[in-house]
Order: structure tokens, then sequence, then C-alpha cells
């Protein structure tokens, strides 16, 4: 292979590699602006929180939706938040780098979870679940402080589907996690402009963007088991039906709740037959 042709290839390749990277961008933009129209997620003057854990998902988010601003025929802020949770070995200085560079107002809410959860969490068991309880607290509290109007998370379609099989095989409940959310104390409104994004579309606009990620398994404990069995489980289903993950999904936006169990949803205790056409047509049959 000659050099000529060897760089004729590599020139064939980026382009091949950028035409692919614009087309994924196109697909999240506008799988985001579908999410943020459908849930009615920005309203002129907003201040967004956007929640950085140093995760893929989050770093995405925060990228689309100041390339969004840009363009949006409305004004809202965007102001990135992490929470430095103090596990051992947090690299503290990637995120404040990352943003500086990109010029986007943040701030780092330093609090020492890890500390709690080491303390309360039994051995063996997982810290996951009261840790990012214990986050979510914070993080709220803080939208409060600095005056956010919406708090954006990153979870996307596969965090969605997968927290409906968590409830289902494990809770008994048909619930997943919505893309707008009012929180209990009804203080905060939270988003998922994400919503509609693939995991494997993030993962993949993640490495190309070469995002300085930060792993969040720096406390040393593992993410819900039951949560990457049904990953697995998901991840089966779409090899060996492509599209199936798509259709429950689709499922999540169009429930019938006659066709189910729940009384608190559906009136079943006052079903009753409507008679007015039937004795119309029994009047019509003797008069025939
Ligand atoms: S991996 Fe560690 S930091 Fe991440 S949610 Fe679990 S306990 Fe918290």
């Amino acid at each position: 292979m000659n050099i000529a042709a060897t760089t004729s290839n590599t020139r064939k390749d980026s382009r091949k590699d950028i035409l692919e990277f614009n087309k994924l961008q196109k697909r999240l933009r506008h799988n985001v602006g579908k999410a943020i129209a459908d849930f009615n997620m920005i309203d002129e003057g907003d201040k967004i929180m956007v929640c950085l854990s140093g995760g893929k998902d989050s770093y995405a988010m925060l990228d689309i939706l100041l390339g969004m601003q840009k363009t949006a025929p409305i004004d809202f802020e965007i102001v990135a938040v992490n929470m430095d949770q103090k596990q051992p070995n947090f690299p503290e200085h990637v995120l404040p780098k990352y943003l500086t560079s990109i010029g986007v107002p943040f701030h780092i809410l330093e609090k020492d979870t890890y500390s709690i959860v080491k303390d309360l969490v039994p051995e063996g068991k997982t810290y996951c679940s009261l840790c990012s309880r214990l986050r979510r607290g914070s993080l709220y509290g803080f939208a409060q402080e600095i005056g956010a109007t919406k708090i954006a998370l990153g979870h996307h379609r596969d965090d969605i589907v997968e927290t409906l099989f968590l409830n289902l095989f494990h809770g008994g409940k048909l619930k997943a996690m919505p893309p707008k959310l009012l929180s209990d104390d009804k203080k905060n409104i939270l988003i998922r402009p994400m919503a509609y994004c693939k995991e494997n579309d993030l993962q993949a606009y993640s490495d190309a963007k070469q995002f300085p990620i930060i792993p969040c398994d720096l406390c040393g404990s593992q993410d819900g088991l039951q949560r990457q069995v049904i990953k697995r489980m998901l991840a089966d289903w779409d090899r060996e039906h492509p599209g199936r993950v798509e259709t429950i999904f689709a499922a999540i936006g169009n429930v019938a709740p006659s066709q189910l169990a729940d009384t608190g949803l559906f009136d079943f205790a006052s079903l009753s037959r409507d008679v007015t056409d039937l004795s119309t047509d029994r009047i019509k049959a003797i008069s025939e």
C-alpha cells in the first residue's frame, strides 16, 4: 500500500467519521428538542441547574443544552452544578477545569456524604441507593439557594426502561422515571431532557467529544446488582429482537388505565351499561 493511497483512505475515513458524528449530533439534538417540547420542560426566563456527575450522560446533556441555548427562540440560563461527595481519590480538579474551559457558570457543592454512607450502610451492602438519595437531597436544597427554577438530570431512555423493570420485578409497581417531575415537597421541578436518547448514542457522543469522564465507582461500591441484571436482560432482548426496548419505551407513554387493575387510576366501581341505546333499539325493533 503506497503512502498516497493511505493518505486518501485516511481522509475518506475521517470524512466518514465527521458525517457519522454530524448525524449522531443531529439525532441527539432532535431527541432532546422533542422531549423538551413534549413535556414543556423549559420556559422563558428559566434558570436551569444542570447536574453533572462527571459521567458521559451528564456531560452530553450539558453540551447539547448549551448548543440549544444559542439557537432557542426563548431565553434561559444554564448553571452547571457538581457535587463533590468526598469519595476517596475524587479528582476534584477535572470538572472545574473542563467547565472553565467551555466558559459555563458553575458551582461545586462540597458535602461529605461518603462518610455518612460508610457509617450507615451495613458491611456487604451497596452504597448507591443511600448515596444517591443524599446527593438528591443536597442538590434540591442547593437549587433553592441559587434560585434555579428547574433541575436537569442526565437520565436517558435506557435508564427509564431499566427503572420500569426494577419496579416491576422487585417493587410490584408499574412505574418508571418520568421525563418531568415535581419533587415531593413541591419546591423543585426536575427535568430529564435526555429521556428520548439511547445510551449507545450518548456513549458514542461522549467518545467522540472526549469528555473527561470521572467514573462513579471511586468509593469502591458497585451499582445495584439488580440493575445490571436488567441491563443485560434488555441488551439480550434487543439483540434478539431489535427495537424491543424502543417499543417498551413507547408503551410508557401509551398507558390504558382501563385495561389495568389500579382502582385509583380508573373508576371500575362506577362502570355502568349505557341503557339509553338499548331501549331505543328495543322500541325500534317493536315498531318494525
Ligand atoms: S458508585 Fe459510589 S458515588 Fe456512585 S452512586 Fe454508588 S456509592 Fe455513590
